[in-house]
C-alpha cells in the first residue's frame, strides 16, 4: 500500500506538505449525490475564487476554491457527485482517490433532505471510511414545504456526526456547516470510523480477513482496516489488486475465504456478497430514520394518495397497459392539434419563399436564400409546434412524478438485458418518449455506476427516437400513410426501444460482459405541476431546438446548397440539354392555334420533361449528387435513390439536415420553383417512392449512425475514439440490413 496514503489529521508526507492542509490552509472536501446542491454551495462558499480543472487522466471536473470561516482561510475542493464508494465509475474512482490519497482535513457531505434515505447510503460510506463528516442538509426549504420534519439532533447522535440544516440557494447553513467541518476536522475520535453489522454470514469472514491484515501489519491507510475488509467482501478490483501488491500469500488466504462465503452466499440467497453489503447498508439507514429522525406532518393525504394511485398505475397487469395507453394517447393529441400551427408555419414559409423569388434576381442568390435558407429553414421550424407540444407533454409526465413510475416499471426488464433502472432516464432523455436529444441523454449516463452498464445504455440509447428524427418520421407517414401517423409513430418509438434493448444484451453478453449492480428505485410522491414549471421545462426544450436550428443548421443547410449546387455544369454538357428545352419549346409554339388540347398537353409535357432532364443532369453535376449516386449502388436494395442517400449523408451532420436536404434535392430537381408543391406532394407523387421506400428509409434513420456532436459527445462519455468508431460503422451496418429487410417485406405486402 503506498506510503501516500499514510495520512491523519497532520501528519507528514515525503515532499513536506501536511496532509489535510493545501498551501497551509485547512482542505475541506465537498461529497454528495449528484444534483443535491454541491456546487451552488460551493459558488456561495468561495465566490470568483476557484480554480476549475479536471483529474489527471480523465474527464471528471475538479474544483477548488478558498472560502473563510472562523477568521480562517479554507481550502475547499468540491468533488463529483456519486452515489457511493465502490470503484465502479471514474467519479467514484476519483472520489476515493481523493479521500485516501489526499485526505482532507474533513468532509461536508451534502445530501437532498427530501431524499434522505438514498443520501444516507454515500455518508455511511464516507462515515465507515473513517472520514471526518459534517452532515449538511440541503435543500431544507423543498423538505419543509413537501412536509418532512427532520430531528437532526437524533440524526446527529445516530450518526455521531454533525448535522447542519441548509439551503444553498439562500445561503441557510453554509457558515454553521463549515465551522462545524473545521471542528470535527481535529478530533480524532472522528476518525474510528463506522461498524455497521453485515449480516450472520460475512460478519465472521469480515472479523477475520480484518485480523489477518491488521497481523500482517500490512494496512498504511488512514482508513479504518475494516473499511479495508469491507472493500474487500464487496469484491472491490481496486482493493483486491492493492493487496495482491502488499502482501500475495495473504491474498489468496483471503481470496479463498471471500470464495467460500460468496459460494454460500450464492446457494442460500441467490445473490453475491456486495449485494448483502448494500442490503445491509440501507437497513441500518431505514432503521434509523424510522426511529424518529424524519417524520411527515402535512401532506399525509397526499402520500396516501399516490399510495392508492401506485396500486393502480404501478400494478404489474394493468401498469404496463395504462403506461402504453398513456403514451399512444400523448401521440394522438400532439398530431391531431399540432397539424394546425405546423400549417401556418409552412404556409408562412412558403409564402416567404415567393416573396423571396419575386424580390429576387433569378441566379445563385436567389438559389442559396430561397432553396438554401428559407426552404432548410422553414422545414426545421415546421416541426417546432409539433416539438413544443410533444415537450409539453413530457414536462408534465416528468414533473407529476409519472416518468419516475415508467423507470419503476422497466427495471425489472431492463435487468434481463443486462442494463439498469437508471438506463431508463437517459433513454428518455435521448428520446424514449420521443423528441429527445441523444447528447443530453448521453450525459445522463453519468448517474449509472457500473462503467459496463453506463457503456451498454451510451452505445444503445442513439436507437432513440430523438426530436431531430422525427420530422423524418412525421412527413413519412404523412405522405404514405396518412390517418395512422400515430400509429406509425408509436411503432417507430417501439423499433426504437427493442433495438436498444436487443443490442444492449448483445453487447453485455459479448464485447462489456460483466455482473449488473444492485439497485434502489425511488418513487417520488405524485404532485400536479403548476403550469409554469411545465412552460419552463417544455419551453427550455424547444428552445434548444431552436437555437440549434438557427445556429448548427443554418450552417449545415448553407453548406449543403452549396454541396448540391456546385460545381455548376459547364456550358458544353449542358448546351445539349438547353437545345432539347429550346426544340422542345419551339414545338409547343410552332402549334397550330386550332391544335387539339391533348396536343397542346403533349408538346408542354416534353417542355417540362426538357427542363427537368437539365435540373438533373445540374445536380447529378454537383458534390451531392455525385456522392449519391457513388453511393446507390449499394443503398438500392435498402430502396434509397441517390437524393435520399445525399440527405442520408447530411443527417450525420445533423439529423435535422435530413428533411431540409431532401427538400432541397427535389426543389432544385423542380420543373419550376413557382409551382413547387411542398416536399410532402412532391414526395407523394414520385414514382420511385412508395410505402416500402418509406418504411425502409424510417427505419434507417431511426437506427444509422449518432450525429456529430452526439458522436464526440459519446467518445467523451465512453472515454475512446473506439467507441465512436463503434457507433459510426456498427449502428450504419445494422441500420443498412434492417432497412434492407424492411424493403423487402414492404415490397411483398404493399405490392
Ligand atoms: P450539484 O450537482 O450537487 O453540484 O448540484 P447543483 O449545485 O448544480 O444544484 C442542482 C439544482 O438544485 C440547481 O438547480 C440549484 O439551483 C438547486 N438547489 C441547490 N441548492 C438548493 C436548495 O437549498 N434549495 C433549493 N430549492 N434548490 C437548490
Ligand atoms: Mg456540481
Amino acid at each position: 500500500m503506498s506510503q501516500a496514503q499514510q495520512t491523519g489529521s497532520a501528519k507528514v508526507r515525503g515532499g513536506g506538505t501536511v496532509l489535510g492542509y493545501a498551501e497551509g490552509r485547512p482542505r475541506i472536501a465537498l461529497a454528495g449525490n449528484p444534483n443535491c446542491g454541491k456546487t451552488t454551495a460551493f459558488n456561495a462558499w468561495t465566490g470568483a475564487r476557484q480554480h476549475v480543472g479536471n483529474y489527471p487522466g480523465v474527464t471528471v471536473e475538479r474544483k477548488e476554491g478558498v472560502a473563510h470561516a472562523r477568521g480562517q482561510a479554507v481550502h475547499l475542493v468540491d468533488l463529483p457527485g456519486t452515489y457511493s464508494l465502490t470503484a465502479y465509475s471514474m467519479e467514484e474512482v476519483v472520489v476515493r482517490r481523493e479521500l485516501t490519497e489526499n485526505a482532507p482535513l474533513a468532509v461536508i457531505d451534502m445530501a437532498d433532505a427530501s431524499a434522505l434515505e438514498r443520501n444516507l447510503y454515500l455518508t455511511v460510506q464516507l462515515l465507515e471510511m473513517g472520514q471526518p463528516l459534517v452532515l449538511a442538509l440541503n435543500m431544507m426549504d423543498e423538505a419543509r414545504k413537501a412536509g418532512y420534519q427532520i430531528d437532526t439532533a437524533r440524526l446527529s447522535r445516530a450518526l455521531a456526526s454533525p448535522v447542519v440544516e441548509t439551503v444553498a440557494r439562500s445561503g441557510e447553513g453554509l457558515d454553521a456547516a463549515l465551522s462545524a467541518a473545521l471542528e470535527i476536522g481535529h478530533s480524532e475520535s472522528a476518525r474510528k470510523g463506522l461498524r455497521i453489522s453485515y449480516g450472520s454470514d460475512l460478519d465472521p469472514v469480515l472479523g477475520s480477513m480484518e485480523r489477518q491484515i491488521t497481523e500482517a501489519g500490512i494496512w498504511k491507510g488512514a482508513a479504518p482496516v475494516r473499511w479495508f475488509a469491507v472493500k474487500l467482501l464487496e469484491g472491490d478490483a481496486e482493493a483486491w489488486s492493492q493487496l495482491q501488491a502488499a502482501d500475495s500469500r495473504l491474498e489468496a488466504v483471503l481470496r479463498a475465504e471471500y470464495n467460500t462465503v460468496a459460494a454460500h452466499i450464492r446457494s442460500t440467497t441467490g445473490t453475491s456478497p456486495e449485494a448483502v453489503i448494500s442490503d445491509y447498508r440501507y437497513g441500518f439507514i431505514r432503521g434509523m430514520l424510522k426511529d424518529g429522525v424524519i417524520t411527515h406532518v402535512g401532506n399525509r393525504d397526499r402520500l396516501a394518495l399516490s399510495d392508492k394511485l401506485d396500486k393502480v398505475l404501478v400494478n404489474p397487469l394493468l401498469g404496463p397497459i395504462i403506461m402504453l395507453a398513456v403514451l399512444y394517447l400523448v401521440f394522438q393529441v400532439t398530431f391531431v392539434i399540432g397539424a394546425y400551427p405546423q400549417g401556418w408555419v409552412e404556409e408562412f414559409f412558403g409564402w416567404l419563399g415567393e416573396i423571396s423569388t419575386a424580390v429576387l434576381p433569378e441566379g445563385l442568390v436567389q438559389s442559396l436564400v430561397v432553396d438554401g435558407l428559407i426552404a432548410g429553414l422553414g422545414g426545421i421550424l415546421s416541426f417546432v409546434p409539433l416539438v413544443l407540444i410533444l415537450f409539453a407533454f413530457v414536462a408534465f409526465l416528468e414533473d407529476t412524478g409519472y416518468m419516475a413510475r415508467m423507470a419503476y416499471m422497466v427495471d425489472r426488464i431492463f435487468r434481463a438485458f443486462g442494463l439498469h433502472g437508471n438506463s431508463m432516464m437517459a433513454y428518455i432523455t435521448a428520446g424514449g418518449i420521443a423528441g429527445g436529444c441523444a447528447i443530453p441523454g448521453a450525459m445522463a449516463t453519468r448517474t449509472l455506476r457500473s462503467p459496463k452498464e453506463k457503456l451498454a445504455t451510451l452505445l444503445t440509447l442513439p436507437y432513440m427516437p430523438c426530436g431531430a428524427k422525427l420530422p423524418v418520421f412525421l412527413l413519412l407517414a404523412g405522405v404514405f400513410f396518412p390517418g395512422s401517423e400515430a400509429t406509425v409513430m408509436m411503432c417507430m418509438l417501439l423499433a426504437g426501444w427493442v433495438s436498444a434493448l436487443i443490442i444492449a444484451r448483445l453487447l453485455r453478453s459479448t464485447i462489456i460482459r460483466g455482473e449488473s449492480t444492485p439497485f434502489v428505485m425511488e418513487l417520488p410522491p405524485y404532485r400536479l405541476p403548476t403550469l409554469r414549471a411545465i412552460g419552463i421545462h417544455c419551453w427550455e426544450r424547444a428552445w434548444m431546438y431552436i437555437r440549434k436550428a438557427g445556429t448548427v443548421l443554418l450552417a449545415a443547410s448553407i453548406l449543403i446548397w452549396a454541396a448540391m449546387t456546385f460545381p455548376q455544369l459547364d456550358e458544353q454538357a449542358a448546351a445539349p440539354y438547353e437545345a432539347a428545352i429550346a426544340a422542345a419549346e419551339e414545338k409547343l409554339e410552332a402549334l397550330p392555334s386550332d391544335a387539339s388540347e391533348e396536343m397542346r398537353a403533349a408538346a408542354q409535357s416534353e417542355v417540362d420533361q426538357a427542363r427537368q432532364n437539365l435540373a438533373e443532369a445540374e445536380l447529378q453535376n454537383t458534390v451531392g449528387g455525385r456522392l449519391g449516386m457513388a453511393l446507390e449502388p449499394l443503398t438500392s436494395p435498402a430502396g434509397f435513390n441517390w437524393r435520399t442517400n445525399v440527405g442520408l449523408v447530411s443527417g450525420i451532420a445533423a439529423k435535422e439536415a435530413l428533411v431540409s436536404t431532401l427538400g432541397t434535392a427535389y426543389s432544385l430537381g423542380e420543373v419550376d420553383p413557382e409551382d413547387a408543391g411542398s416536399l410532402a406532394e412532391t414526395l407523394a407523387s414520385q414514382p420511385d417512392w412508395s410505402r416500402a421506400n418509406a418504411l425502409s428509409l424510417m427505419l434507417f434513420v431511426l437506427l444509422y449512425s449518432p450525429c456529430f456532436v452526439a458522436l464526440v459527445v459519446i467518445k467523451n462519455e465512453a472515454g475512446g475514439w473506439r467507441w465512436l468508431v463503434f457507433s459510426l460503422v456498427f449502428n450504419t451496418l445494422l441500420a443498412y440490413g434492417v432497412a434492407v429487410v424492411a424493403y423487402h417485406v414492404g415490397l411483398s405486402v404493399w405490392g
